[in-house]
Order: C-alpha cells, then sequence, then structure tokens
C-alpha cells in the first residue's frame, strides 16, 4: 500500500491584528519580505484528498482564494477569540460547492460560546439562508476525521483555555501561555511543533520567543515553527537568532508527510 501524504499549510500566521498594523510604519510592516506579512493565525490540513481547516480566522477568504482552495471538508476550533472564528462566514461558498453541511468540532466551553456569539448558525430558531450551514459536535478526546487520527491537546491561554490539535506527526497549538503536564505525554515523538510565540517581550496570554523555545526544547518535535507573530519578529533578521530546528513560520508555508 503506497502511504498516504499528509500535508499542513501555514493560512495564516500573524497576530490578532494581522502584519502590517494598519495605521503602522515600522520596519517589519514596511518590509518587502513577504514572509513579514501575516494573515490571522488558521492551519489547513490535507489528507487523503480531504481539506480540515483549522479555526476560521478573519482573514479566511483572502487565505482561501490565495491557495485556491476548492473544498473544505471539516472545521476544527481551537477556541473562540475573534481573530480564530470571525470568518466563520466565507464558509459559504463551500457550502455551496459541497452541497452538505460541513461537519465542525470545538471543546465544550468554545461549543457553548459559539451557540451564544453565532445562534444565527447554531441556534435553534429561524435560519436565514444566507449562513453557513454546519453541524457542531463537541470533542473531550481523541476522534477520527477521514482516517486520520485527530487528537485534541488541552491548552491554558491566559485566563483562558484552547485547544491544541495533533494530526499523526504534527501537532498544532496556537494561542497557549502554558502546556499542561496532563497535555505533555500527548506530545511525544513529533516531527513537526507548530507553537505560539508572539513576540520577544513577555506576554499575559501567549508565549513569548524565548519561552516558546523553551517549550520546544521540552516538547523536542524534530522541527518547531513559531507562530502568531506580531509585528516585533522580522522573518530573516530575527530568524538567525533561533536555535537549531526552530524556525519563524511564514503565510502559504507547506510542509508534507508520508504517514
Ligand atoms: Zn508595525
Ligand atoms: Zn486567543
Ligand atoms: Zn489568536
Amino acid at each position: 500500500m503506497t502511504p498516504e501524504k499528509l500535508e499542513v499549510t501555514l493560512l495564516g500566521t500573524g497576530t490578532s491584528t494581522g502584519v502590517p498594523v494598519p495605521g503602522c510604519s515600522c520596519r517589519v510592516c514596511t518590509s518587502a519580505d513577504s514572509r513579514d506579512n501575516r494573515t490571522r493565525c488558521s492551519l489547513l490540513v490535507s489528507y487523503a484528498g480531504k481539506n480540515i481547516l483549522v479555526d476560521t480566522a478573519t482573514d479566511l477568504r483572502q487565505q482561501m482564494l490565495r491557495e485556491k482552495v476548492t473544498h473544505i471538508d471539516a472545521v476544527l476550533f481551537t477556541h473562540t477569540h475573534a481573530d480564530h472564528i470571525h470568518g466563520i462566514d466565507d464558509l459559504r461558498p463551500f457550502n455551496i460547492a459541497g452541497r452538505e453541511a460541513i461537519p465542525v468540532f470545538a471543546g465544550a466551553a468554545a461549543a457553548k460560546s459559539m451557540k451564544r456569539n453565532f445562534s444565527y448558525i447554531f441556534g435553534n430558531g429561524e435560519r436565514s439562508g444566507y449562513c453557513p450551514r454546519l453541524t457542531l459536535t463537541e470533542v473531550d478526546g481523541p476522534f477520527e476525521l477521514f482516517g486520520l487520527s485527530v487528537t485534541p491537546v488541552p491548552l491554558i491561554h491566559g485566563n483562558g483555555a484552547s485547544l491544541g490539535f495533533r494530526f499523526g506527526p504534527v501537532a498544532y497549538l496556537t494561542d497557549c501561555s502554558a502546556i499542561p503536564e496532563a497535555s505533555m505525554p500527548l506530545l511525544k515523538d513529533l516531527k513537526l511543533l507548530i507553537l505560539d510565540a508572539l513576540r520577544f517581550r513577555p506576554h499575559v496570554s501567549h508565549f513569548n520567543i524565548a519561552q516558546a523555545i523553551e517549550q520546544a526544547e521540552k516538547v523536542g518535535a524534530e522541527q518547531t515553527l513559531l507562530t502568531h507573530l506580531s509585528h516585533d519578529v522580522e522573518h530573516e533578521k530575527h530568524g538567525k537568532g533561533l536555535p537549531g530546528g526552530v524556525e519563524f513560520a511564514f503565510d502559504s508555508q507547506k510542509i508534507c508527510f508520508a504517514l
């Protein structure tokens, strides 16, 4: 049997404002390096001809056009901060293309807030024809999607919580300020860790770069990509200061694995 291919695409690698930040004329916001141009954080996982989207970032439409995505088969939500969910209506074209409702998955807390904040999509009331058709499933442990095992990884995100997701040899941990000890066994033997690292200065709800490097060493993945980056990070210049095996992620970056 030929091995199945798992491909991950970094759709967006920027913090909640995106980079450039509107109104800012700093070195990074005016950089000619396309790797300093960051849309809001999201990941596309392609496996067995299916596309699994992680979060519906504010820039979803732009990301789908840029990567020429023709179908979305499932969506996983890490948490419900605006930068990770406010692109949700841009799933509509994929309903038209796919005809079926798209299955979406979230932890219990995120599912509750989605039902409240997006009642026109997830509520029981009358639905307008102009909203995405999605079926919401709460997850609290590993599950299978299209033959690929998906493991939610509970994370601490400031005063709140978020979920990371593991897909075979890849883990995507955006928006976190700590990895609980209980989650560490879920991160063994990774080929690729994609990890939150907002900026150099500390932040209450995100790892800064020094903390992310420390966590990367603890997890011990073969390769670590830092994401959710602010305009404090200049890809080329600051990338040279990272230890071996750790790099800054950039929009459109693709990594492929044979499973
Ligand atoms: Zn700037
Ligand atoms: Zn967040
Ligand atoms: Zn975020």
